[in-house]
C-alpha cells in the first residue's frame, strides 16, 4: 500500500551544522509511527522540517505532493498538525477559545461547533474545564488540549513532540489511551516522537530508531520492541 507520506533523503542543518544525514522512513495512512533516539539525536529537527521550519533538502511527498518547498502554513492547509514540545497553548484564553482558533485556517460555521463537540468527545476532561483559562488546567489536561487545538485543523496527519513530557506516569497513560482512540476512531496518521521509549512502542504500528541524524533501525514496532540493543539501550531491560 502506498504510504500516507514517505520521507527519501532528509537532510536538515542549522546554519552549518548538518543534523540530519539523509534519513528515510514512511508513514502509512491511518496508522502510528514512531522515532525514537537518544537526546540530541535529530528527532525534533525532523519534525520541525516536515513542516518547513528548518532548512533541509531531499524529498517529502505528501499523498502524491512534494512538501520540501511549502511554507509552514501551506503544508498545515495540505493536512498536516503540529503539536510541539511545552504544548503553545495561549494561557490567558479559555479551552474553548482555544479550540475555536485551532480552526483558524476554516471557514467559521456550524462545522466548528461540531467538531468542538466531537473533541470533548475523546477528551471530556477538556469539555468539563470548557470555560476554564488554559493557564490553569494541569500539565496533562493542557496536553490534551494542544492534541485538541491540532484536531481541530481536521489533520490526516498529526505531528506530536514529547506527548509524555513533564506528565505524571498516570497521566502519560490516558493521554497515550486517547491518542489511540483517535487513531482508531478518526482514523489520524501519526508520527510520534517520544523518550518514553517503551509506552511509544506499545501504541505504534512502526518504529523508526535514529541515531546522531541517520535511521539506525526501522520495523514494526513489536519487533523494535523485541531487539536486543533497544531493549539494553531504551526499554532498560
Ligand atoms: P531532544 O530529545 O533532546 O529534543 P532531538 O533528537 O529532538 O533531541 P534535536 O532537537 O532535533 O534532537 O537536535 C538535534 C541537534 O541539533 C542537537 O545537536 C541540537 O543541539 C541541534 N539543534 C537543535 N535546534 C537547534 C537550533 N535552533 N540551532 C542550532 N542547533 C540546534
Amino acid at each position: 500500500m502506498k504510504p500516507l507520506l514517505r520521507v527519501r533523503g532528509l537532510e536538515a542543518q542549522y546554519g552549518l551544522l548538518k543534523v540530519l544525514h539523509g534519513i528515510d522512513f514512511d508513514i502509512g495512512e491511518g496508522s502510528v509511527t514512531t522515532l525514537l533516539g537518544a537526546n540530541g539525536a535529530g528527532k525534533t529537527t525532523t519534525l520541525r522540517a516536515l513542516c518547513g521550519m528548518v532548512r533541509h533538502s531531499g524529498t517529502i511527498d505528501f499523498d502524491g505532493v512534494d512538501l520540501t518547498r511549502r511554507r509552514t502554513e501551506d503544508i498545515v492547509r495540505l493536512g498536516i498538525a503540529h503539536v510541539p514540545e511545552g504544548r503553545g497553548t495561549f494561557t490567558s484564553l479559555t479551552v474553548e477559545e482555544n479550540l475555536q482558533l485551532g480552526a483558524m485556517t476554516r471557514r467559521q460555521g456550524s462545522e466548528i461547533e461540531e467538531d468542538i463537540r466531537r473533541i470533548y468527545r475523546f477528551f471530556p476532561r477538556l469539555e468539563e474545564r470548557s470555560g476554564q483559562q488554559a493557564g490553569t488546567l494541569s500539565g496533562g489536561e493542557q496536553q490534551m488540549l494542544a492534541v485538541g487545538r491540532a484536531l481541530m485543523l481536521r489533520p490526516r496527519l498529526m505531528l506530536l513532540d514529547e506527548p509524555s513530557f513533564g506528565l505524571a506516569p498516570l497521566i502519560v497513560r490516558e493521554v497515550f489511551a486517547i491518542l489511540a482512540d483517535i487513531r482508531d476512531n478518526m482514523g489520524v496518521s501519526m508520527l510520534i516522537v517520544e523518550q518514553n521509549a517503551s509506552l511509544a512502542l506499545e501504541l505504534a504500528d512502526e518504529a523508526y530508531l535514529i541515531e546522531t541524524g541517520e535511521i539506525a533501525l526501522s520495523g514494526p514496532a513489536a519487533e523494535i520492541r523485541d531487539n536486543e540493543s533497544v531493549r539494553n539501550s531504551y526499554l532498560g531491560y
